[in-house]
């Protein structure tokens, strides 16, 4: 089977936590490689432009402060079937719904700081590692 890439963001209630690499450890186990990764602040304006698919839901305002109030971790992560992988790891987006052993079961605090960000198919994840990496910071 061909490998893939997706792309995923440890949120700001994990870096506060100093959790990174607890998410990082699960991650890998689940066998997806990280293949590019930075430690970013993003500014509103860049929450805002990456989530421009959210703006017209109502908690749009809510989670691109969130996003924006400390540092993420974004990545890219390579495996077979890397995107079906990484939304199997990290569970339901609210974490009293996800699954138990998810990252979001056992690290997220809300609904909206829900401790990680993934691809939900092929082509967002090419999209947005696009947004945030160029070619040769991607080195598998
Ligand atoms: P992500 O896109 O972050 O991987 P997701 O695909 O599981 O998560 P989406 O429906 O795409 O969930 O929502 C994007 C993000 O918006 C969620 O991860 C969460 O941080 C936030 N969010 C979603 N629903 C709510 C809500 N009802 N209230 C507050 N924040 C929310
Ligand atoms: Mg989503």
């Amino acid at each position: 089977m061909a490998l893939e890439r997706t792309f995923s963001m440890i949120k700001p209630d994990a870096t506060r936590r100093n959790i990174t690499g607890k998410i990082v450890d699960r991650l890998e186990s689940a066998g997806l490689r990280v293949v590019a990764q930075k430690r970013i602040l993003m500014s509103k304006a860049t929450a805002e432009a990456f989530y421009a698919v959210h703006r017209e839901r109502p908690f749009f305002q809510e989670l691109t402060e969130f996003m924006s109030s400390g540092p993420v971790v974004v990545q890219v992560l390579e495996g077979e079937n890397a995107v079906l992988k990484n939304r199997e790891v990290m569970g339901a987006t609210d974490p009293s719904k996800a699954d138990p052993g998810t990252i979001r079961a056992d690290f997220a605090e809300s609904i909206g700081e829900n401790s990680v960000h993934g691809s939900d198919a092929p082509e967002t994840a090419a999209e947005e590692i696009a947004f945030f990496f160029s070619g040769s910071e991607i080195t598998g």
